[in-house]
């Protein structure tokens, strides 16, 4: 039974033939999202933490091999494996076609995380720290997650509602670019874009038309509201 949406479906188109790796992404999502520091140690037990991570492989051999890149982030599945084995109910799909992470009901089995085929749920191993200088960069609208639970990209849902709240006090429906989230925002060549697909004159919905879209791992099923556009090659 195919799931029934409310007058958004909120959709990200990623063209890899425009994304040049700089990871501003990473970086804006990093400070938009009070996700703490990766400390050299984290990194060697392979516990770091990145909402979104920019992928890189490489094309042929040195000197004329060519690097690849690609943002790998939640793909808020429509058919989310993570769902159905959460204990708790912690991770639900709701009626915009967000995947959502209730952090107050997780109790950290990570069912979900070795569930999810793409590897973007992250468990919180340590309680979360930031130098006493940092403190006031912390995003008030944000939680700031304890130990013990899982997190991942939540589209930045808290701008979702921001941009909700701002176009009803001003009586219309949300327009096309009205809502960024904070990697969609930073990324200079404009390789990420975000908008409601059920909106037929976006540019979500005209790009995952597109002869270069595709899914990540399609042949899953999770149908994912994350749509990638192809590297033109020459
Ligand atoms: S900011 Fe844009 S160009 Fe830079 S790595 Fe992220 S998606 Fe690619």
């Amino acid at each position: 039974m195919p799931e029934q949406y409310s007058l958004y479906k909120w959709t990200m188109v990623i063209d890899l033939d425009r994304c040049t790796g700089c990871q501003a992404c990473v970086v804006a999502c990093q400070a938009e999202n009070n996700i703490s520091f990766n400390t050299e140690d984290r990194f060697h037990q392979h516990r770091v933490m990145e909402w979104i991570r920019v992928e890189r492989y490489w094309d042929g051999e040195f000197p004329q091999g060519r690097a690849h890149f690609i943002p790998i982030l939640c793909q808020h599945c429509n058919n989310a494996p993570c769902e159905p084995v959460c204990p708790v109910y912690a991770t639900h799909h709701n009626e915009e076609g967000l995947n959502v992470q209730t952090y107050p009901r997780c109790i950290g089995t990570r069912f979900c995380a070795n569930n999810c085929p793409y590897q973007v749920r992250f468990f919180n191993f340590w309680q979360p720290q930031w130098p006493s200088r940092m403190h006031n960069q912390l995003n008030p609208n944000v939680t700031v997650r304890y130990r013990g639970i899982i997190e991942k990209c939540s589209f930045c849902v808290q701008r979702i509602n921001q941009g909700k709240r701002r176009a009803q006090r001003e009586g219309r429906q949300i327009r096309d670019g009205d809502i960024m989230p904070a990697c969609v925002q930073a990324c200079p060549p404009s390789a990420l874009i975000f908008g409601n697909i059920k909106d037929t004159a976006s540019r979500v919905y005209r790009l995952a038309q597109d002869k270069r879209s595709y899914r990540l791992l399609a042949d899953l099923g999770t149908d994912p509201n994350v749509v990638y556009l192809k590297k033109v090659e020459y």
